[in-house]
């Protein structure tokens, strides 16, 4: 990668390619190191560079997780995104830190995108949903890799608490899990059908509603179903949930072993989902613990939606003109991601505390 000197206003100027008299663009510049410093900022940057058609320059990509730059996740990301649009990039491969990305016209249309390891296939799916969301014409795509990440949106929540609310703003996404995929093993695969809206429509969610179910499904892949067991003894207990309210899923389809407990509380107008992920030398109770405090914490706060979903919708909202909902406090995440969409486009981000622990978080696109 050429270097070339970015602004302190953010901008920098986009390389001339070696051959070709293309005049030079100004390119979003944006510090991968920012906020939370992870891959939400480059899926973002993705995404927002694709729907407003300018280019970016990404820096200190992931400069704050351990192993920093792109991981085969990130980089199918950037393939994808590039692979849509047929984009200009340069530093896409491995370990790179920086990224030039100048974006063409989204096309909709049949695409298969594999991360070739256990690393997040719905993350993938999230870099490249938003532009296909509004982009004139259906779109069908098979996604390979890992289905049920720590620290990325299992397919659970896809498809119970965030595809919804998508779908609420007026496009069609419907979801199909083929095969689970978990760490270290992979394979999962998923098959996703995006019928596009002509525009977003603003979404706002002040509550949650009444609750009308609490639940919990345990799944085991070649691990003993005691652990899924073990699980829910532990969920139903701390969210006082009723026998007929759990279930214990052996998954005979996955390539590895894998284990996942995932608690759904389905409100009135808006559906949460709360996620335990198995590990290695990580007590089942322990597993368990976890997604039950998250559940806890949601339920013991009078908000729509709970944290992960509160970073996940900014973009959404962003893209309707305006939007906003109750939640939390907000993550580090969704402080990132205020920033990032603020670098390309004129956003207008307001978050108020209600109570101690409730926000309400408005976004208003400015001409
Ligand atoms: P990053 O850490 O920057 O790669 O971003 C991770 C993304 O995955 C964020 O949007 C998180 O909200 C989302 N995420 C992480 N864990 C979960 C989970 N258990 N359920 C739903 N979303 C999640």
């Amino acid at each position: 990668m050429r270097e070339s000197a970015g602004s302190a206003a953010g901008w920098c100027h986009w390389p001339q390619p070696v051959r070709g008299e293309r005049k030079s663009l100004m390119a979003v510049l944006i510090d991968g190191s920012q906020g939370e410093g992870g891959g939400q900022i480059l899926r973002s940057s993705l995404s927002l560079s694709l729907l407003t058609g300018q280019p970016f320059r990404m820096v200190n990509i992931r400069a704050k997780r351990r192993k920093p730059g792109l991981l085969r996740q990130h980089l199918t990301a950037v393939l994808a995104a590039a692979k849509i649009s047929g984009a200009e990039v340069l530093g896409a491969s491995i370990g790179s830190g920086m990224l030039d990305f100048k974006p063409g016209k989204v096309v909709p249309g049949e695409y298969a995108f594999a991360v070739g390891t256990a690393g997040s296939a719905t993350l993938v799916l999230q870099t490249i949903l938003p532009p296909l969301l509004t982009a004139g014409a259906p779109s069908q795509l098979k996604l390979e890799g890992g289905t049920h990440n720590p620290f990325a949106p299992p397919f659970d929540f896809l498809v119970k608490a965030f595809l919804p609310l998508i779908n609420r703003m007026g496009p069609r996404v419907c979801a199909t899990l083929v095969r689970p995929g978990f760490y270290p093993a992979g394979g999962g695969e998923f098959h996703v059908s995006i019928t596009p809206a002509d525009r977003l429509a603003p979404l706002h969610l002040g509550s949650r509603g009444a609750i009308a179910a609490k639940r919990a499904v345990a799944r085991v892949a070649a691990l003993p179903r005691t652990i899924a067991q073990r699980e829910l003894a532990v969920i139903a207990h701390k969210l006082r949930l009723d026998p007929d309210a759990l279930a214990v899923e052996e998954l005979t389809n996955s390539a590895g072993p894998g284990n996942v407990v995932i608690v759904e509380v389905e409100c009135e107008h808006v559906t949460e989902v709360f996620t335990g992920f198995g590990e290695k030398h990580v007590p089942a109770e322990d597993v368990a613990r976890q997604a039950a405090a998250e559940a806890r914490e949601y339920l013991a706060a009078d908000v729509a939606v709970g944290p992960r979903l509160a970073d996940q919708l900014l973009l959404p909202l962003a893209l309707a003109g305006s939007g906003s909902f109750t939640t939390l406090p907000l993550s580090l995440h969704a402080l990132t991601n205020i920033g990032v969409l603020r670098q390309f486009m004129n956003v207008e981000t307001k978050v108020e505390q209600i109570e101690k622990k409730v926000f309400r978080v408005s976004v208003e696109r400015k001409a």
